[in-house]
């Protein structure tokens, strides 16, 4: 039995100074101090990053929570989970489970447990369930090779945003899923800064490999002779843990059905990526034709190495290779004809060049992981042995970048914070506005509660036709010679008066060393400066043409699927990074407003990834920012419970004589019955709106739904 530890207030509703910011955060630490990481806001879920083994995700915990009603046991994020997935079946519609809070604070941790409680808890009616789950809690170990890397505020970080759908088949076993990613970080391919590393994928390779595979390769195990990994983290706990992933991720694999081909190709991409970061250039510019191939520098025969192996790895001609690594080729079309004119790079160019190439060789590696991964969830949903389960509903869960604010923020942050923006306003709207919209509507008698609506500040970053994104594109598209400064004075000018916008002509005022090129966004949850270098430049997010013609000559089977002829020939305008990533938050935001949201905030209580130390000011920002007191506001006066009344009577009707069998009259007055019969008090247990009944507290909700099950 898991028992309760009575340390502070288990639920923020039943909190007696509840408009109190600081009893809030002493509850908080209280709990924390006695280990206790989770508190409810009624159904909200708040989870202290305790930065420790806790032994609360156990087989023990998970067969406590499967089946209980949310408030019934302690919070925990298995309450969360198994709330969720009872609501799934019982009311037969797709649930959510969004997952926030800033870099570090524990939300990859937590999708993970929720994962590993569902697949724990659900039955394997048949061999594929088993398959389907396996898959589901593998993929997450591939993912985080390619997609998560050290930052300075956590050492597994996500860097790409992840929502995955589990489906359900009619008896609610996992017969399936699919995941979606956002924006991956691609910039960190070739560069990380200081004490942060590349993607885990390049480390775990050079740890875990054995010997042959190395050479196979043609790698060499020591980080430090690759020129895209920073070597400030070579620790030997580091390659310990590197190597035990890259098994975990091998093993992945195969659960996941690549096949031996890709995952040879693969491991040939990544070795590729570390080759063609070590190919440097000189004196480009005077050299004939001939020169350029030797321009790949000779010293030590070295570099010449690193392209050959480069195009061992990829199987292409390195005569072909290195024409395309330092000419860029234009098509021109004349009246008769069109002909390619080349011209020669200069070296600042040619490294551009290859940085690019390799950015855009991992980014669509990432995605067709993703799609081999995806892939391998629907045929095992489509095997003949599950053929015969009819699809129910899913359970979604996101989990996205946390918001970042580092030393030097650029395109990347503006990227992830826009994101976080965007995740807010969801929670904004259906936690804030739209119930307290709803009791209008339904003329319950209500106390307008005062928040903070960040949609001004969405709006600043992606209405259109003007905001940031529109002017950053407008800027790549135009012709002539657009560049991150032209940009920051239009949107300067543009949004000078704008009062979650700071210039530098503003700015100056306020901020001490600024520098010439930044402009602020003062975010949700605070304000950020961001540097405009490479902002268009990455928003444009250019391959030369000649660099993807090579990559058609590869005989890579990976390398085969992701570049394409078709890609060449079509003539559709080149859509930028930010718009894509505007178009998918869209259809992420559509996606989860159709569903039913269950909320898990993710604190941290340092910034050092320790354990016992809570840092009370960097806690009170976080509550803060993330409305935690307005969320708290509006439970306890609102209400946890809603029905319309038809749908009332229906189900419950069985538990009062006056409604059972038939109740024939208004809907409303039976609903009235039933509640008469459970001694409810009007007004202080429920309200009637217009259309529905509005139940106060959950708690007389679930054992509304016991007396209905005995
Ligand atoms: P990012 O936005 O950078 O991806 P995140 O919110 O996903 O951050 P996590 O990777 O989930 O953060 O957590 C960071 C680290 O905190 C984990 O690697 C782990 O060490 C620790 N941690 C998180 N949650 C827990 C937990 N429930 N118990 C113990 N440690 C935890
Ligand atoms: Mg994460």
């Amino acid at each position: 039995m898991i028992s309760r530890n009575k340390a502070g207030l288990d639920d923020f509703v039943l909190l007696e100074n509840f408009t109190n910011e600081d009893s809030f955060i002493e509850n908080l630490r209280i709990r924390y101090e006695s280990n206790l990481i989770y508190t409810f806001i009624g159904p909200v879920l708040i989870s202290v990053n305790p930065y420790k083994h806790l032994g609360i995700f156990n087989d023990e915990f998970k067969r406590e929570y499967k089946n209980t009603n949310l408030f019934e046991l302690p919070p925990h994020i298995y309450a969360i989970a198994d709330n969720s997935y009872r609501t799934m079946l019982r009311e037969n519609r797709d649930e959510c489970i969004l997952i926030s809070g800033e870099s570090g604070a524990g939300k990859t941790e937590a999708s993970k447990y929720i994962l590993e409680f569902i697949a724990a808890t659900t039955i394997n009616h048949n061999e594929s369930i088993d398959l389907v789950k396996e898959k589901l809690l593998k993929s997450n170990s591939i993912l985080e090779s390619f997609g998560n890397a050290t930052t300075t505020r956590n050492d597994n970080s996500s860097r790409f945003g992840k929502y995955m759908d589990i489906r359900f088949d009619y008896k609610g076993s996992p017969n399936g899923g699919c995941i979606l990613n956002y924006l991956l970080e691609k910039s960190r391919v070739v560069s990380q800064a200081k004490n942060e590393r590349n993607f885990h994928i390049f480390y775990q390779l050079l740890n875990g490999a054995d010997d042959e595979l190395l050479k196979i390769l043609r790698l060499e195990r020591q980080i430090d002779k690759y020129e895209y990994l920073n070597k400030d983290l070579i620790t030997s706990e580091n390659d310990q843990e590197d190597k035990v992933n890259f098994f975990d991720m091998f093993n992945a694999l195969d659960v996941c059905d690549f096949k031996m081909e890709d995952k040879i190709s693969l491991l040939k991409i990544i070795s590729s990526i570390l080759h063609l970061g070590n190919v440097k250039f000189e004196n480009l510019s005077t050299a004939s034709k001939k020169d350029y191939i030797k321009s790949i520098k000779k010293s030590d025969g070295e570099c010449e190495n690193s392209l050959e192996n480069f195009c061992h790895m990829l199987t292409l001609d390195k005569e072909a290779a290195s024409e395309a690594l330092i000419n860029r080729t234009y098509q021109v079309n004349s009246i008769a004809q069109s002909e390619k004119v080349k011209s020669p790079l200069n070296i600042d160019q040619a490294n551009y060049a290859r940085d690019a190439l390799a950015k855009d060789i991992y980014e669509r590696t990432f995605n067709w992981i993703l799609l081999k991964i995806n892939q391998s969830l629907e045929e095992t949903k489509n095997s003949p042995i599950s053929a015969s389960s009819l699809n129910g509903n899913c359970v979604g869960i996101l989990d996205i970048y946390g918001f970042e604010v580092f030393q030097t923020n650029g395109f990347e942050q503006f990227c992830i914070n826009y994101c976080n923006e965007k995740l807010h306003e969801l929670f904004i709207e259906l936690t804030l506005k739209s119930e307290q919209e709803e009791y209008a509507a339904e003329g319950i008698v209500w106390e307008p509660i005062e928040y903070f609506n960040n949609k001004i500040i969405c709006n600043l970053i992606e209405q259109k036709p003007i905001s940031i994104i529109d002017f950053m594109d407008e800027e790549c598209l135009r012709p002539g010679e657009p560049n991150d400064i032209t940009f920051l004075d239009k949107i300067s000018t543009y949004f000078l008066k704008h009062p979650h916008f700071e210039c530098i002509k503003t700015m100056k005022k306020t901020t001490k060393n600024i520098k010439g090129n930044e402009f602020v966004i003062k975010h949700y949850a605070g304000p950020v400066v961001y540097n405009v270098k490479n902002f268009l430049d990455k928003n444009n997010n250019l391959l030369f043409r000649n660099l993807k013609e090579l990559m058609l000559k590869s005989d890579n089977s990976i390398i085969k699927a992701i570049y394409t002829e078709a890609e060449l020939s079509e003539n559709k305008r080149h859509e930028t990074v930010a718009s894509q990533f505007r178009t998918g938050l869209k259809k992420l935001m559509h996606i989860l407003y159709t569903k039913e949201p269950s909320y898990i905030r993710c604190i941290k209580t340092n910034y050092d990834k320790r354990s016992d130390y809570f840092d009370t000011e960097l806690v009170r920002h976080q509550v803060k920012y993330l409305s935690l007191m307005e969320n708290l506001r509006v439970r306890r006066a609102g209400f946890a419970f809603r029905k319309p009344y038809e749908q009332f009577l229906e189900r419950y009707k069985s538990i009062c004589p006056k409604t059972w069998p038939h109740f024939r009259g208004d809907p409303k007055d039976g609903v009235e019955e039933i509640c008469k019969h459970l001694k409810y008090e009007r007004e202080v247990d429920y309200s009637m709106g217009h259309s529905k009944i509005f139940i106060r507290l959950s708690k007389s909700f679930f054992d509304l739904e016991d007396l209905f099950h005995i």
